[in-house]
């Protein structure tokens, strides 16, 4: 059996609200029409995908999947965690395994008292119950263990199991859930590369420094990153400059973010006793002092 403890981030989401997560907004936001008609302006090809980087000192060409080729002033690798742009430009720093599997999912109810983020912790486990908009849940179960294959044929009922010992309010989340494919699930990895950019090439979001989960912050980070990115390209003097000025900006929050995640984890092993006891004593003060450098803008 295992004995679990509920947390409360309500304090921090008070003062810190939904940068917690992108879609913690509960105005009705939705967030992917938002990014839709933010980048319709935007020329994009679908169907194809880069195979080839080659530059010089003013341009990158990049080969596609299907044989054309372009020149462009600048390439940007926004392509996660396996990220292409990144093993072509500046070998390939395979994701490290953290240890971890992670359930996720977005259920169409709202259990009774849930409010605010919230997490129930389980030995070396936890289920983290989010309100989303249109009174949606997202849930996400997060186990401490060997990676492994969890097919998706089965899967819900699985999750039921392994969560079966957690609170009411899981039991009403997962119970509400209808099918195998509503949840999704991965294994946790990261990634550490000490460059960011080669030439005119550069990385951003998980490309460039994916991490654990338990700061909820690589969406926002990656977000972050490319309005930093955009800032210093209209205002520096050269590709180069405004690639170094990028790195500068970003790495110590970025790296903060990662630093964070790897403690959280951490304390996640701690032996319950000790670490319910210390969340309880100091909870609030400890997700405080997590999140509140990361309040000031990029
Ligand atoms: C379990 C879990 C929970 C998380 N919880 C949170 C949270 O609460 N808050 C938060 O802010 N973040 C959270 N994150 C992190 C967040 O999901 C990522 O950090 C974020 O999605 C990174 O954005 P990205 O754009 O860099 O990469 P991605 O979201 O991975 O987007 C990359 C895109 O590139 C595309 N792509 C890949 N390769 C190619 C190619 N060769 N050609 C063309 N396209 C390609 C992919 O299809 C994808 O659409 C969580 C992550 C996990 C694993």
């Amino acid at each position: 059996m295992t004995s679990t403890a509920r947390f409360s981030a309500r304090p921090t989401w008070k003062r810190f609200g939904a940068m917690l997560h992108p879609s913690s907004a509960s105005n009705g936001l939705n967030f992917t029409q938002v990014l839709v008609a933010g980048t319709a302006a935007v020329p994009h090809r679908l169907g194809t995908s880069i195979i080839s980087l080659t530059q010089n000192s003013s341009r990158v060409a990049v080969g596609f999947s299907d044989g054309s080729v372009g020149k462009y002033d600048l390439v940007v690798g926004a392509d996660g965690i396996s990220s292409t742009v990144r093993a072509l430009a500046l070998g390939n720093a395979s994701p490290v395994d953290l240890g971890a599997m992670n359930w996720r999912s977005v259920a169409p109810i709202r259990p009774r008292g849930l409010t605010a983020l919230t997490f129930l912790l389980g030995d070396r486990s936890f289920f983290g119950l989010c309100p989303v908009g249109e009174g949606r849940t997202y849930g996400f179960g997060y186990v401490m263990q060997t990676r492994l294959r969890d097919p998706q044929e089965g899967r819900l009922e699985r999750l039921r199991a392994r969560f079966a010992a957690f609170g009411d309010v899981v039991q009403e989340y997962l119970i509400s859930l209808e099918r195998d494919e509503q949840v999704h699930c991965s294994a946790m990895e990261w990634v550490d590369v000490d460059d960011w950019f080669t030439g005119r090439v550069v990385l951003i979001g998980d490309a460039a420094h994916a991490s654990s989960p338990l700061m909820g912050q690589g969406g926002c980070m990656a977000m972050e990153d490319a309005c930093v990115l955009a800032e210093v390209l209209r205002s520096a003097a050269t590709v180069e400059s405004a690639l170094s000025d990028y790195v500068v900006r970003r790495k110590p929050r970025v790296t903060w973010v990662q630093q964070q995640s790897i403690a959280a984890a951490e304390s996640l092993g701690m032996p319950p006793v000790i670490r319910n006891a210390a969340l309880r004593e100091r909870g609030d003060q400890m997700m405080h002092s997590r999140f509140k450098p990361l309040v000031p803008a990029p």
